[in-house]
């Protein structure tokens, strides 16, 4: 099964993701994470990230095609941050048309902007596993991660001048997505302005039809 999970920053992709792999045994995929995790990552993608700006479709597409082309991916995966463009959309449904697979949904995850910005300023993530907590969903013990113990830490562009650009960057780049999957027939919406348990309820409402 492949799913792509659209919605804009602090709708809880990353959190829904990681509860549908270990759900469903099929990795997550995030470029976010993945840019994050990179070491030797050049000046200027560091600059863009903690902007909020997109990097490149070409950079990301590459890095794209390496992780889904592991044979953990073989069986499905879960997309959260890609595509983020309508090229990149595009790319990827040349890509798997190519690979002979098909996007079972593309869930958009949908929040209002109040439950984005406080979910956003308020969210730390762990530096090993990479959960994430917010207001919302806060850690039990302060500062450390409920999962794995290690460090909390707020994120490099989760400040409210690079939110507001990452919103911007979403309205203007990658909401228009939201369409060409629904053109598709390929959208389902999830109400993801409570908890990750009442998303999870809404997505399994029609989980059980997706292949
Ligand atoms: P995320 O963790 O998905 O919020 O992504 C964090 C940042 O990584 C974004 O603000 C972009 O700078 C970069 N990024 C992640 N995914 C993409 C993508 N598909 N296309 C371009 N830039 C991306």
């Amino acid at each position: 099964m492949i799913l792509v999970l659209l919605g804009a920053p602090g709708t809880g992709k990353g959190t829904i993701s990681r509860i549908i792999s270990e759900k469903y045994n099929i990795p997550c995929v995030s470029t976010g994470e993945m840019l994050r995790k990179t070491e030797d990552l050049t000046e200027e993608a560091r600059d863009l990230l903690s902007k909020g700006e997109l990097l490149p479709d070409s950079v990301i597409n590459d890095l794209l095609v390496k992780r889904i082309s592991k044979e953990d991916c073989a069986n499905g995966f879960i997309l959260d941050g890609y595509p983020r463009t309508i090229s990149q959309a595009e790319s990827l449904d040349e890509l798997l048309k190519g690979l002979n697979k098909n996007i079972a949904a593309a869930v958009h995850l949908d929040a209002p902007i109040e439950t984005i910005y406080r979910r956003i300023l308020s969210r730390q993530e762990c530096v090993n596993c990479r959960a994430t907590y917010s207001k919302d969903t806060p850690t039990k013990v302060e500062g450390i991660c409920d999962k794995c113990g290690s460090e909390v830490k707020v994120r490099m562009d989760d400040n409210k001048e690079a939110l507001d650009n990452r919103m911007e960057v979403y309205e203007k780049k990658t909401k228009p997505i939201i369409e060409y999957y629904k053109k598709q027939n390929l959208l389902r919406v999830v109400d993801s302005s409570k908890n990750p348990e009442y998303a999870m309820m809404k997505f399994e409402e029609f989980a059980n039809d997706l292949h």
